[in-house]
């Protein structure tokens, strides 16, 4: 009863009051939508851009560009499009990562208050520009999995912006939610700063997936979408999609609502 009465009061509230912008709280016409000045300060990523990380070539360092004869040899084996310097040389164990925007000085403010909590209103925006950025991925995934929080982390924080985010990407897309199938079974510091080796051996037995939610979510087989905030230096999703693969997933994609580049 009190469900609906609230529900009935947003109603009248929207049509009360006027949509603001999403970024500055501006005065708009459109629901969750940004006005012209908070769009022009955000970078979304556009192709053409490494088919296995996502990084976009265009703003890619010179010595992370592979040489020619690497992307002549790699043309036989990756028929859907060239890999950049460091996946030639490592291929990370997810298959495909996208993210909808670069993490910049224009998109930062948006992930970090959606991640403390304070703007889950713009879960509609971003599982917008999300979808757009998966798009690939959506028609033949069968799981959208979230990357879990340690639970002392889950506490303090009370949700976890990844699980909101797959939440809502789910949803939309019909494919089925899967937010207890990894477990993250230790904390682990930040891994900004830290080199690959060291990077790997942080992330190597913090997560896991046991046998009976492999079988609940009937893991064998299947294309999984990993759902995070941000893609930093990968070494998280690796260490998810390596748990997946080693459950039996056929192929990890990750999606994310901005990535990190150098
Ligand atoms: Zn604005
Ligand atoms: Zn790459």
């Amino acid at each position: 009863m009190k469900r609906a009465g609230t529900a009935v009061w947003r109603a009248v509230l929207r049509g009360l009051l006027p949509a603001r912008c999403s970024g500055c709280g501006m005065i708009s016409d459109v629901p969750h939508a940004l006005c012209a000045d908070c769009w022009s300060a955000l970078r979304f990523v556009s192709p053409p851009f490494c088919a296995c990380c996502g990084y976009p070539f265009e703003l890619m360092p010179v010595e992370m560009l592979a040489p020619a004869e690497d992307v002549a040899a790699q043309g036989r084996n990756f028929a859907e499009g060239v890999l950049c310097g460091p996946c030639l040389r490592h291929i990370p164990p997810y298959d495909r990562a996208r993210a909808a925007l670069i993490y910049d000085d224009g998109s930062r403010d948006y992930v970090l208050r959606y991640k403390h909590g304070d703007r889950t209103d713009l879960t509609p925006l971003l599982t917008r520009w999300m979808m757009q950025a998966g798009q690939d991925f959506w028609p033949d995934a069968a799981l959208l999995v979230p990357v879990p929080l340690h639970r002392s982390r889950l506490l303090m924080r009370r949700y976890n912006q990844s699980g909101l985010l797959a939440a809502a990407l789910a949803k939309q897309t019909g494919i089925l939610f899967a937010p207890d199938l990894i477990t993250r079974k230790r904390k682990t510091r930040s891994l900004a700063g830290l080199g690959r080796s060291s990077r790997l051996r942080e992330v190597q037995g913090a997560f896991a997936i046991s046998a009976k939610m492999a079988a609940k979510y009937d893991v064998a087989g299947r294309k999984i979408v990993l759902v995070d905030d941000v893609l930093t230096t990968g070494a998280t999703a690796a260490a998810c999609a390596h748990v997946l693969k080693k459950a039996g997933a056929m192929q990890v994609d990750l999606i994310t609502i901005a990535r990190v580049v150098r």
